[in-house]
C-alpha cells in the first residue's frame, strides 16, 4: 500500500489549483489510494467495503487482476491510432457489445463519456426524425454537457445560461414521492407501501402519470413532432426511482405515435446491474430504438458506447462523425475484457442473488425502523429512502442524514447518497460483492440509523 501524500497536503493543493466544486463528501476528507475488488484503502491503510463503486461505475471489481494484465499487455502493442487506420480491438469489441443487444440494435459508436454519449443520441434522433423536441423526465440526470444539462432535471446540476432550444421535461412518474402512488395503486395499499406492485397493467397511478405525457402533445410539442423521449431504466442520481409497472412500455407507444424515438439510458443499469436482465429496458419489455451506456462499460476506464439500428445510423452519414479517442485500443480492449469477467464471474447472477438478498433484509429492517421511508430497486441498484418518523413521510433532517452517513464511513462502510431531498442512500456497488459484504452493509447500516435517530 502507499501512502503518498497526506490529506492536509491533498487539501492545500485543492484549495489553490483545483476545481473548487470538488468540495469533500466527508468532514474529514477521505483520501484513498489503493482499491482491490469491493475494497478501498485509505491514507493510513483502513479498509472500507465500496458499496457504491465509483458511483455505479466500478462494475466488476477494482482493479480487476484481468483487467490490469489486458492493459498492460495492450500498452505494449499498440496504444493509439487515428480511426483512419483499423485497429482489430475496436470492430473485435463492437461486435462483442452488439451481440449483448437484442432487436435490430446493431451499430455501434464508442465515445469516452455518458455526457458524450446522451449527446450522440439526442443528434441522431433530431436527424433521424427530422423533429427538433426532446422530451426527458424530471428528477432525471443524463449528464453535463450544454445539450444533456437540458436533459437532466436536477438543478444542482444546472447552470443558469441560455438553454438549448427544444428540451422539456415530463412529470416524473414517482410513486413515492410523486402526486400519485400509494392508493392509487391497484394492488398498493398506502399503509403497507407506496411504491407500484400492482399485478395488473390497470394501474391508475401509471395511467395518470400517462395522461401527463399525452398532454405534453396537447400543450407543449406539436403532434408527431417528438425527435427523442429520454428515460433512465431506473433514475439513478435521482434516488433509484422506480416507475410503475407499464409506464416505460406506454410511454413507448405514445413515443411511436408522435414519430419520435425511444433513448434507454443505461449508463447506471446496465452491464446485468439489475440482475434480472443484462440491460434495464429489458425489465420494462422494451427494445428502444437507441441506448446510451457509460460508467460499468469500462469498470472505471473513461469510455462510453452509443448503440442504435443500421437504419437509424444512416441518419449520422450525412456528414463526418469523428471521434478521437472513442474505441481507441486500450478502450475496446478494456470493454472486451469487461464482458468476458461478466460472463465468467456470472456477476449478472451475482447481482440477482446478492441484490434480492440485500432488498429483502432491508425490507424487513424497515419494519423495524420507522426511519426508513422506502427500499426500492432491482438487483444491485438499490435506494433506501430516510424519513423523520412523524407519520407524513418528511424526508429525515439534512443533520441526521449527514451524521448517519459519516457513521457508515467511520465503520468502513461507503455508500451514496440521493433523490430529490437528498435523503437516498444509494447502494451500487462492484457487482463482485459477496452476501458476507451484503450482511456487512446491513449492520452497519442498521447501527449507524438507530445510534442516529436515538
Ligand atoms: N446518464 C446517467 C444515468 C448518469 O448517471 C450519468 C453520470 N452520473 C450520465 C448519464 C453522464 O455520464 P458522464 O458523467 O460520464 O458524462
Amino acid at each position: 500500500l502507499t501512502t503518498g501524500r497526506s490529506v492536509e497536503e491533498i487539501s492545500k493543493i485543492r484549495q489553490n489549483n483545483v476545481n473548487p466544486i470538488l468540495n469533500p463528501l466527508y468532514k474529514k476528507p477521505l483520501l484513498i489510494h489503493q482499491g482491490h475488488m469491493q475494497w478501498l484503502f485509505d491514507n493510513d491503510g483502513k479498509r472500507y467495503l465500496d458499496m457504491f463503486g465509483g458511483i455505479c461505475t466500478v462494475s466488476v471489481g477494482h482493479c480487476h487482476p484481468t483487467i490490469t494484465e489486458v492493459v498492460s499487455e495492450q500498452f505494449k502493442s499498440l496504444v493509439h491510432i487515428s480511426n483512419l487506420y483499423h485497429q482489430p480491438k475496436l470492430f473485435e469489441y463492437s461486435k462483442k457489445l452488439a451481440e449483448k443487444m437484442p432487436g435490430d440494435l446493431k451499430v455501434v459508436y464508442l465515445l469516452n463519456s455518458g455526457s458524450e454519449a446522451n449527446d450522440l443520441a439526442i443528434l441522431l434522433a433530431r436527424l433521424y426524425t427530422g423533429n427538433n423536441e426532446i422530451l426527458s423526465l424530471k428528477n432525471c440526470y443524463h449528464g453535463m454537457s450544454y445539450q444533456t444539462m437540458g436533459l437532466t432535471s436536477i438543478s444542482h446540476y444546472k447552470y443558469p445560461v441560455v438553454p438549448p432550444v427544444a428540451m422539456h421535461n415530463v412529470m416524473n412518474p414517482d410513486i413515492f414521492r410523486g402526486i400519485w402512488g400509494g392508493s392509487h395503486c391497484r394492488d398498493s395499499p398506502v399503509q403497507t407501501s407506496r411504491q407500484c406492485s400492482c399485478s395488473s397493467s390497470e394501474c391508475q397511478a401509471c395511467d395518470k402519470y400517462i395522461d401527463v405525457l399525452k398532454n405534453e402533445f396537447r400543450s407543449t410539442i406539436s403532434r408527431g413532432k417528438l425527435a427523442g423521449f429520454f428515460a433512465e431504466s431506473i433514475q439513478g442520481i435521482g434516488g433509484t426511482v422506480q416507475f410503475p409497472k407499464n409506464y416505460i412500455k406506454k410511454a413507448y407507444e405514445i413515443v411511436k405515435d408522435n414519430n419520435g424515438l425511444f433513448i434507454s439510458d443505461e449508463v447506471q443499469t446496465g452491464f446485468g446491474r439489475t440482475g434480472d436482465h443484462f440491460w434495464g429496458f429489458e425489465g420494462h419489455g422494451i427494445i428502444p430504438d437507441i441506448v446510451t451506456m457509460a460508467k460499468g462499460i469500462g469498470n472505471g476506464f473513461p469510455m462510453s458506447a452509443v448503440v442504435t439500428t443500421k437504419e437509424i445510423s444512416q441518419a449520422l452519414t450525412k456528414a463526418s462523425h469523428f471521434n478521437t479517442f472513442g474505441g481507441n485500443a486500450v478502450a475496446s480492449a478494456v470493454g472486451l475484457a469487461v464482458l468476458e469477467i461478466i460472463e465468467k464471474e456470472k456477476l449478472q447472477q451475482n447481482s440477482k442473488e446478492v441484490g434480492t438478498y440485500l432488498l429483502t433484509e432491508l425490507g424487513k429492517m424497515k419494519q423495524r425502523i420507522p426511519n426508513i421511508g422506502d427500499v426500492r430497486g432491482k438487483g444491485l441498484m438499490i435506494g433506501v429512502e430516510l424519513i423523520e418518523s412523524d407519520g407524513n413521510f418528511t424526508s429525515l433532517s439534512h443533520d441526521k442524514y449527514e451524521s448517519f452517513f459519516e457513521k457508515c464511513k467511520d465503520m468502513g462502510l461507503l455508500i451514496g447518497t440521493g433523490g430529490f431531498n437528498k435523503n437516498v442512500v444509494r447502494i451500487k456497488p462492484p457487482m463482485c460483492i459477496t452476501k458476507e459484504d451484503a450482511d456487512f452493509t446491513l449492520e452497519v447500516i442498521e447501527k449507524a440509523l438507530l445510534a442516529t435517530i436515538h
